[in-house]
């Protein structure tokens, strides 16, 4: 077991059964919904436990690109960026195709910014804004995640907050009522059992690393690469769901167009350069999507192509904008890997990169034709990402491709919730005492996922489900 890591029975609240550890709230997960529901309630003064199962926190947030979406921030008007919650609203419906719990949008375009000032209050740092998959106006704010982890973790620890790692959660336990009254735990200590008085918060994550979920709702997305938290294998969709909760958006998983075929462990690959002027070709050099289209449904289009890969292809001008160490646009480190081909012609480039040199030719010639404004596109395209940026020819030498595939990084579906964060069994009605939030959760982002929205879905529905904990409790050592 880590150093992190206490007996649980030492910093407990006695009550009920002297024999079982009992807490006010119980969070199950350490990725950014876990954490900062954890940090936010350990701060309301309620006796928190965060289990992770895990050696380490951070989950899939941890190796995230680090976007957040925000809007009204200090960032965005420093850049003189034009935006507003109603274009943020109309972005995430257009992106969930009218699929989206309306309530869920509500409750997050009411609570960001406050959540925005909160992880400033952190010290959390926002050092880019960028546009990016989904959005009509440049919203994600870049963080350095690992660093916004380790913060909150230190608060929550600062705030009397308990965590265990390796420390699985396996079973809800509720009364004769329905309540939900605590969670089975299992360790290298064998199973216990702990309290949860006011509640049980779910921020269990998505289960891209369960083959088992995957073949049962989304087994077209077997061929895209398996990624996320390695410990993120549906846990607590299936808790619940053996309770009775219902689910959302189970049939819209798909995964993220743009990572390298040896996309490894350790550095988490993924270029979004279609949206700094690239098109996509498959191996017989034609294109076969819109490329400003969010890179969701580019994940979902590169699977019915020759060997389910994509090739981003781009000139000098793009290469220019590289930023190195900045995820999505980072195409130096990707060159450092030697996952880029670089050549003076097309016709060179598409031979090193295994592509049809005289079908890649004309495919830029037409593209390049369209971008003058000669003949409409092939594909329907007319911005660099979302309604948003002018294309630009692919003609300044060397000339780029990056083979790409799409990257399973999230499920971005799962337990239904009402506002307040409240697991609604099949029938819509309130599985009291149990909470939800972050990517184990469905009905947020409907048909599809915009970039940022998920590490900024986790904060602001850590909160939400804080205030609404804290509010609706008595803490017995509550101030
Ligand atoms: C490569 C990559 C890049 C991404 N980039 C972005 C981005 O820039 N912006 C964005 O918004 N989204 C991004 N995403 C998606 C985003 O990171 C995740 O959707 C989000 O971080 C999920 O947060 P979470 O707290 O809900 O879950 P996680 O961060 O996955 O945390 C869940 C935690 O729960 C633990 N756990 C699971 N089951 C149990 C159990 N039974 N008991 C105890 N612990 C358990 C897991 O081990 C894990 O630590 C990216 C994802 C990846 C993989």
């Amino acid at each position: 077991m880590s150093s992190a890591s206490h007996d649980i029975r030492d910093r407990t609240v006695p009550r009920g059964d002297p024999d079982i550890p009992a807490y006010d709230l119980v969070v199950v997960g350490s990725g950014i919904a876990g954490l900062t529901a954890a940090t936010s309630a350990a701060e309301f003064g309620l006796a928190v436990l965060l289990l992770e199962k895990t050696e380490r926190i951070g989950g899939s947030s941890a190796m995230s690109g680090g976007w957040f979406a925000f809007t009204g921030t200090d960032e965005q008007a420093e850049a003189a960026i034009a935006d507003s919650a109603e274009l943020f609203l109309a972005d995430l419906l257009e992106a969930g195709q009218h699929r989206n719990d309306r309530a869920l949008l509500e409750t997050y375009l009411r609570h960001q910014h406050k959540t925005y000032r909160w992880l400033k209050a952190h010290g959390v740092v926002f050092d880019e804004v960028e546009i990016s998959s989904g959005q009509s106006a440049p919203r994600s704010h870049h963080t350095a995640i690992k660093d916004v982890l380790a913060g909150l973790h230190a608060a929550f620890t600062a705030a009397g907050g308990h965590i265990q790692l390796e420390h699985r959660a396996t079973h809800l336990r509720r009364d004769c009522s329905g309540r939900i009254t605590g969670v089975t735990v299992e360790s290298a200590d064998g199973q216990h059992q702990i309290t949860a008085r006011a509640g049980v918060a779910l921020a269990t994550g998505g289960f891209s690393r369960s083959t088992e979920l995957l073949s049962t709702f989304a087994p077209e997305q077997l061929t895209a690469i398996p990624y996320g938290g390695k410990g993120n294998t549906g846990d607590g969709l299936r808790m619940a769901w053996r309770l009775g909760a219902g689910l959302a958006d189970m049939s819209c998983v798909s995964g993220t167009f743009g990572s390298h075929p040896d996309t490894g462990e350790d550095f988490h690959e993924l270029l979004t350069a279609y949206y700094m002027g690239a098109i996509i070709v498959n191996k017989l050099g034609r294109r076969f999507v819109d490329e400003s289209r969010d890179y969701k449904s580019l994940g979902r289009a590169v699977l019915t192509q020759p060997g389910a890969l994509g090739f981003e292809i781009f000139d000098a001008k793009v290469r220019a904008q590289s930023r190195r160490g900045v995820a999505l646009k980072d195409i130096d480190t990707l060159e450092d890997l030697g996952h880029v081909h670089r050549a003076d012609t097309l016709d060179e480039l598409a031979t090193q990169a295994g592509i049809d040199p005289a079908t890649l030719t004309d495919t830029v010639s037409r593209y390049n034709c369209a971008v003058t404004g000669a003949a409409p596109d092939d594909l329907g395209r007319t911005s660099l990402c979302h309604g948003v940026g002018q294309l630009q020819p692919i003609d300044t030498p060397p000339y780029f491709a990056y083979p790409a595939k799409s990257l399973l990084t999230s499920t971005y579906c799962g337990l239904t919730i009402n506002a307040h964060g409240q697991v609604l069994d099949i029938d819509g009605e309130v599985i009291d005492g149990l909470y939800a939030l972050g990517e184990v959760t469905g009905g947020f982002h409907g048909a599809s996922y915009i970039t940022g929205t998920s590490l900024g879905k986790g904060a602001v529905f850590g909160r939400v489900v804080a205030q609404h904990i804290a509010a609706h409790s008595r803490p017995p050592n509550s101030p």
